[in-house]
């Protein structure tokens, strides 16, 4: 049985505040924000970062970026206002949960730096 947080939330069997979903894509509000809008955006398919990205699951990914284009026009996310995408991706981009994900953030100014 799969162990992964992600994948337990993918399925149901743990909670989550669902803000998009579609065949390939599932996107939540994160249980910790750092910013008014910080939500999750994840593939439904198991990949562990960007790191596993080949030909069998690239379609997945691409689907994700889609979505964060429209997650981002649903919560009023424009060239005038803005938002940060970030991926961290493996132990020394401090990645935590190891389900790809994107961070979307946005509601406010946010900091310079990324480090
Ligand atoms: P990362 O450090 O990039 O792997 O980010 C993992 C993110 O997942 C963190 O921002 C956590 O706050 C968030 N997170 C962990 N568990 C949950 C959960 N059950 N529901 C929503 N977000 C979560
Ligand atoms: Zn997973």
């Amino acid at each position: 049985m799969c162990n992964c947080i992600f994948c337990k939330i993918i399925a149901g069997e743990i909670p989550s505040a669902k803000v998009y979903e579609d065949d390939k894509v599932l996107a939540i509000k994160d249980i910790n924000p750092q910013a008014p809008v910080h939500v999750l955006v994840m593939p439904k398919k198991h990949m562990s970062s960007l790191l596993a990205m080949d030909s069998s699951n690239a379609e997945d990914v691409t689907a994700v970026m889609s979505a964060i284009t429209k997650i981002a026009a649903d919560m009023g996310i424009s060239e005038e206002n803005g938002m940060r995408v970030i991926n961290n991706c493996g132990p020394d981009g401090a990645q935590s949960v190891m389900h790809l994900h994107f961070h979307l953030l946005a509601g406010r100014k946010l900091g310079e730096t990324i480090v």
